[in-house]
């Protein structure tokens, strides 16, 4: 692996966010809010327009039958905004869930008062394609399919390929929250069909929380006119009225906006998502084998491995407590994130922001030094973990 220069440092003393968002952003990025802009102003209406505009490129051949709608908020505004505006209140929805956003988006569903049935694979298995024709089989009321794209609770990047093909083999709709993935990997409409996704300005995009965006296939935009039961997370309402006007319905978060921009040309000056792509993948790889050197062991198989961020078993010693881990690698700089498995003990390792691979050999020293200061000897995990593990395929 060849060595790419060092990243410009992107702040100023404050610890690294190895988190799924927010996450540590450039230095470019944060100095663009340090102005003010009218909302109702050309400038501002621009930066909204080329906002859109950026985006939409992301999605490569094909993006000209789709829209991009930014919406207020932080992601799960936005996912709710797609499914109320998407989903028909007659139709049903089958919900492929194996981690917390699958159930938030059941939960979701439950308050839109909208008929669904859920494939539950549990913390970490993926939903696969099979199984989602064989539930389409069976329920000729099912309109749409509901797919997370990285289930960011374990890391998971599940098959949406597969599951997009069963969806259409069967002639049903998939919408995605394509959340933490949208930017670093590809979701091109040429290869992967789909009729809407959803995601934010504060994961691979690197920009600071305050909105996200919906981007979906224009018939379907046009379609979901008068069905959403909200009126802030109308996506129809935000689309008309940002095609006529060029301006948010409600006060746009100006300086969020600004700063996102900034990191959207950022991204493409680094080669796009196929370039995002690669600088995450290579933080994940350095930083696994790093881990792995050590003893501990991931959840999930590499063929699953996301390069957004990695679950690792908690080590078996019992001078490991985690807490004390956490505070210990913050103390060096990197603020980790706990786990959310609900069999085994794990915390979580983010691969996404301004960051590469000479600092993510930085995160493995200061995982090994703080063992050392607690007195672990073997970052092994319990035997039940890798019986855990055992049940996914390779
Ligand atoms: C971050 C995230 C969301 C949205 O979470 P918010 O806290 O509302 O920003 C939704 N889905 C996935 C997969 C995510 O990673």
């Amino acid at each position: 692996m060849a060595d790419t220069p060092p990243l410009k440092a992107p702040h100023l003393g404050e610890p690294y966010l190895l988190t799924p968002g927010p996450l540590t952003t450039s230095l470019a990025t944060k100095e663009a809010m340090l102005r003010d802009w009218g909302s109702w102003d050309d400038d501002f209406r621009a930066m909204t327009a080329e906002v859109r505009t950026r985006l939409l490129a992301m999605l490569g051949d094909g993006k000209d039958d789709f829209d991009c709608v930014p919406m207020q908020g932080s992601g799960t505004f936005a996912v709710e905004a797609m499914l109320a505006s998407f989903l028909p209140k007659d139709g049903k929805a089958l919900v492929l869930a194996n981690g917390a956003y699958g159930k938030r988006t059941v939960q979701t569903l439950e308050y839109l008062g909208r008929d669904h049935i859920v494939l539950d694979k549990g913390d970490y298995l993926p939903p696969r394609g099979e199984e989602v024709a064989q539930i389409l089989a069976d329920d000729p009321a099912i309109t749409h399919v509901i797919a997370i794209h990285c289930e960011t609770s374990s890391g998971i990047l599940n098959p949406v390929q597969e599951i997009s093909e069963a969806t259409y083999a069967a002639g049903r709709k998939l919408l995605i929250d394509s959340m933490s993935a949208f930017g670093a990997i590809e979701l091109k409409p040429s290869e992967i069909r789909y009729e809407a996704l959803v995601s934010s300005a504060n994961k691979c995009i690197e920009g600071v929380p305050g909105f996200g965006f919906v981007i979906a296939r224009k018939s379907e935009l046009e379609a979901a006119k008068g069905r959403s039961h909200s009126l802030s997370l109308d996506v129809h309402a935000q689309w008309a009225h940002m095609d006529k006007t060029g301006q948010w319905r409600f006060t746009p978060p100006t300086h969020v906006v600004a700063a996102f921009l900034v990191a959207l040309r950022a991204h493409e000056d680094e080669g796009g998502v196929a370039g995002r792509g690669a600088r995450y993948a290579r933080n994940r790889d350095v930083m696994v084998s790093g881990m792995r050197a050590l003893g501990f062991e991931t959840l999930l198989k590499d063929r699953w491995l996301s390069p957004i961020i990695v679950t690792f078993f908690c080590p078996a010693d019992e001078n490991f407590v985690f807490d004390r881990f956490y505070s210990l690698m913050k103390d060096k700089g990197f603020i980790i994130y706990p786990g959310k498995l609900t069999i085994v003990d794990s915390f979580r390792v983010g691969c996404i922001g301004q960051m590469d691979e000479h600092v993510m050999r930085k995160v493995v020293d200061a995982a090994d030094a703080s063992l050392k200061e607690m007195g672990v000897t073997d970052a092994t995990p319990p035997a039940i973990a890798l019986e855990e593990r055992a049940k996914l395929a390779a």
